[in-house]
Formats: C-alpha cells, structure tokens, sequence
C-alpha cells in the first residue's frame, strides 16, 4: 500500500473542494495559521454557512435530534447541532468548529453504545441530511447519514448484497468505520472489506479521497479503525456481491432446560470447517421474553440441507425458509428498544467449551432482576469464515482469527431510579469476568465499553494501534476530533 503523505492529502483536498466551489480562495485555516479561537464562537456565522440548519438548545428541533439511541447518554447537550446536507458544508462546520474552537462530534445513526456521538457543550453535526444511496451498475455509493434501511431500500430489488449489521437504524458511517458484523460475515467478510473509496473531511479541513492508491493509510485507517478518530467520512463507495446461491434461513429457540445442550451443539456445528462459509449465525440467551435461548442465521445453500442441519441441533421451535438474500437479512433486522443500556464485548479466539458453556448458563440463569424492566442478554456473532481472508495488518480491523464476537448487556427503563442501573452494572460486571476468564479481554471496536482499560490493544491490537496514531498524527495533530476511547496521535 502506499503510504499516505501530507501532500496528497492536500492535492485531493484542493481539487474537492475547488471542484464543488467551495474552497475558501485566500486557503483554508491550518492548524498553524488558524484565526484565534474568538471569545464567544460564532453560532451566526455557522447558521449561514449551514442555510439555517443550526440548532440551539431551546430551538424547535434541537431535543429530538440530539437524542441518542442509547437514553443513558440522552442527558448530554451540546451547545449546538449542525444539520449539513452535502459534503461541502460538512467542510464549512469542520473549518468553523476549529476556527472557533468548539470540539465536532459526528453522528450518523446514533446507535454508538458509549455515547461517543454525544457531547456536552459541543458541537453535534448531525449527518441525517445526507442519506442518499446510489448504485451504480456493482457498486454502490451510501452518503455519511445513510442507515442499513436506506441500503436495503436501494438493493432489496437485486441479488447484490452488502454484507450489513442487523440494525435498520443503525448507521453505514459507524458501522463500516468500526468493521461491521452481521449475518452475512462468515460468507462475505466485513462491511469494511467491502469498502473501496470514501472522502473524509479530516480533523485539519482538508477533503481527502481515501482508496488503495490516494491516502492509502488513512483508508486502511478507515476499515475498522472507528469513527470519530480522523474527520467525517461524507461518503463511502463499496463493492456488491453478487449472490448467486440458493439462501435459506432459520430461526431456533430452546426452553430454559435445555440451554447448556443446545448451546454445546451449536458451538459444535458452528465451527465445523464445512460450514465456516456457507452457515451463518447469531445465538445467545435473554433473561426476559418468551423464548430464552436461541439462534438465528442463513445457509447459503438448500432449505432441505439446512433442515438435515437444524435436526441435529434438536429446537425447541424451529422456523426456516428460502429466500432472496435481502428478504433473509431483512427477516432478522432489529430495532433498538430505545431503553438505557449497558454493554462489554469479547472477540474470541477459541471455540466456545463445555465448562465455560456451563458456567454461563449457571450465571445467567441466577440473574436478579433489579426492576420489571431490567434484564441482560449474551449474543454470540460466529465469526471465523470468509473474515479471516485478510490478516490483521491488512485493515485497521485487527480481529482476524477470531471465533465468536460476544455482546453482553443490560438494559432497564429510562424510569428506573439509578440504583437499578448501579445493581445491573454490577452484574455486568460480574458475568464479564465469567467470560473473560477464559476467553480474553479483546473487545469489539463497534461494541464499545468506556469501562475498558486496555482498551488501544483490545479494539486494535498493539501494531494497529500505533499506525493508527501515526494516521492520527497526519490528519487530526491538534484533536479536533476527540472523545474518551479516542485514539491519541503519536507524540
Ligand atoms: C440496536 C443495535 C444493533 C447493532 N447491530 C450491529 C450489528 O449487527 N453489527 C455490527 O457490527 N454492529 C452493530 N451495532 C453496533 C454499531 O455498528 C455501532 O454502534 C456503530 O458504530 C453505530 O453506527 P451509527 O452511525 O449508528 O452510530 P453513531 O453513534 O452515529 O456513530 C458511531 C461513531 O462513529 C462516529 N461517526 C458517525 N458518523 C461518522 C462519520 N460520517 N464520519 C466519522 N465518524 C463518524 C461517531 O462520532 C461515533 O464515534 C449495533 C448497535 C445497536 C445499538
């Protein structure tokens, strides 16, 4: 890969922004020759350069749009929210922000679990006017608002996926940025190894066009490497995979009793070499509901041999079918139930053992529930199939080898008191040191814990982590872009 430089971060900055009109003649403020920060920033002049998309606190349209998808972080309020709506005014509020020294946070969809698209006393710049999707024969270009519904509206007509979360909420910035798993992974990789082009608005001003061959290391930065580290994205392009195969689903649960077998067998099925491919699957266990225990995916093959594969996992309930590719990823979409929660990740790197299954379903299964509406569920994401193609050092997305992607959580009502959550973290907690025990502390980048310590070498491991702060160090010195996980240039 080449490496990124300075300069060639500045020629496609120039040429992007002279080409949409939009570069500032007398050049754009670097970090040196920035203006002084004025005593009081200058809300009016953003107001103009955004045409009256800025909102205060206290304008109709500021609460609802500051409103973030996790409510343990609704009470965060940013002096002010930027509403752009094409890529040269995302430029205009980054340049602002850092004339007037008012620290930008991005947000696409919202669904970040730690609350890094909220701020106190920030800036918000809310990308939700920028959601086009377009496709262009087998590819496709998603604007930085663009949610998992927006592409699924673009491509639910034809056999050529983006392999996606499985959130319709959730945004394409945050997702492709942090990796991006779901039930497609193990046939067709990452989100972000899908990722071709995308143009950042970085942390100094400039527009850079990030491919394999222009701003290479900030583009290796980009697949996997988090949002909010280096600028805001505005768009991203991405090549579609043409799915040729018969697709199948289903859809399993188990009573209570018979967790700790169904989940032996499944571990046993899931990384079975034959189906590391072709069989894709979310499983876990809720402490509330109906239905307990159980685990969903697709089989890129026929229902008939699917159903020959379910039997042996012996449900409780089983649903499966046949269907095109986006009517499957569609089926399992999954809204956020808008309460507060709490979240760690483990990446696994070994198969899912006996004991540690028994040891889970045991801690689970004495869970308390603090509150009628507390609860806590563990989600298995296999992993281990076509997203081990790449090696660690190929993208900023260092989990290579991992087996299982595990997200454990807690959620409660926005009407609890606080000692329900402080009883819920508690237990976290608890069934985090069950599970890390044995299989280690990496996290998940895209699941963020602001309670984990190691965090550099647990999202990105040591090596990405330092290429990573060199990027930094290129696009962002001065961090401009910043929140508590956020990655520190090199020195
Ligand atoms: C209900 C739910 C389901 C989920 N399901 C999955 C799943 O199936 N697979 C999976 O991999 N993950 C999943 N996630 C996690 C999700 O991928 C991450 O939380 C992701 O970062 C959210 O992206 P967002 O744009 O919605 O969030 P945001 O909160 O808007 O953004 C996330 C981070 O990226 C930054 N950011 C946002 N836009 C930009 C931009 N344009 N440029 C630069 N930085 C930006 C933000 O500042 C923030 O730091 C799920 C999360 C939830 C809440």
């Amino acid at each position: 890969m080449k490496a990124m430089d300075r300069r060639t971060v500045l020629r496609a900055g120039a040429g992007a922004g002279l080409a949409a009109g939009l570069w500032a003649p007398a050049g754009r403020a670097t970090a040196a020759a920035r203006p002084a920060a004025p005593k009081d920033p200058d809300w009016g002049a953003l107001k103009k350069a955004l045409g009256g998309r800025l909102f205060r606190p206290g304008d109709p349209g500021f609460w609802p749009l500051n409103l973030p998808s996790n409510h343990l972080y609704a009470n965060r309020i940013p002096a002010g929210i930027a509403y752009p709506r094409t890529a040269g005014e995302v430029t205009a509020t980054v340049l602002w922000a850092a004339a007037n020294k008012v620290s930008p946070v991005p947000r696409s969809g919202g669904h970040n679990y730690a609350g890094y698209s909220t701020t106190n006393g920030g800036l918000l710049v809310h990308l939700g006017g920028m959601r086009k999707v377009t496709r262009n024969g087998t590819t496709v270009t998603v604007e930085a608002g663009a949610r998992n519904a927006d592409v699924y509206a673009a491509l639910k007509d034809t056999d050529l996926l983006l392999p996606g979360g499985r959130c319709p909420d959730v945004g394409v910035s945050g997702l492709v940025l942090g990796g991006g798993i779901g039930l497609a992974t193990r046939a067709y990789g990452l989100s972000c190894d899908s990722l071709t082009d995308t143009t950042v608005v970085t942390g100094e001003g400039y527009t850079a066009r990030c491919n394999d061959n222009s701003n290479a290391e900030l583009f290796w930065a980009c697949r996997g490497g988090a949002g909010g580290n280096f600028g805001i994205n505005t768009s991203f392009t991405f090549d579609l995979h043409r799915v040729r195969q018969a697709t199948a689903w289903y859809d399993l649960s188990w009573d209570w009793k018979d967790a700790a077998p169904a989940l032996k067998r499944l571990a046993e099925l899931i990384a079975d070499p034959r189906y590391r491919k072709n069989l894709t699957c979310q499983f876990g266990l809720r402490t509330s509901g109906e239905t307990r225990v159980y685990a969903q995916g697709l089989f890129f093959g026929s229902e008939q041999t699917l159903r020959k594969l379910v039997t042996l996992l012996r449900p409780g309930r089983s649903l499966t079918g046949a269907a095109g590719i986006w009517e499957c990823m569609h089926r399992f979409y999954e809204t956020s139930s808008g309460d507060p929660y709490l979240s760690s990740s483990i990446v696994a790197g070994q198969d899912l053992g006996a004991p540690l299954v028994d040891e889970l379903v045991d801690s689970l299964g004495s869970w308390k529930s603090a509150s009628p509406a507390s609860r806590a569920t563990v989600s298995f994401f296999a992993m281990g199939g076509e997203d081990t193609a790449l090696r660690p050092a190929d993208t900023a997305y260092v989990h290579r080898d991992a087996t299982f992607i595990v997200d454990l959580a807690t959620y409660w009502s926005d009407t609890d008191p606080s000692w329900v959550a402080d009883a819920n973290r508690h237990r976290l907690q608890g069934l985090y040191r069950v599970l890390s025990k044995t299989l280690g502390t990496d996290a998940y980048q895209n699941f963020p814990d602001p309670g984990l310590s190691n965090w550099q070498t647990a999202y990105y491991g040591r090596d990405n982590y330092k290429k990573l702060q060199r990027v930094k160090r290129t696009v962002d010195p001065d961090r401009l872009f910043t929140y508590p996980q956020g990655i520190v240039p090199t020195p």
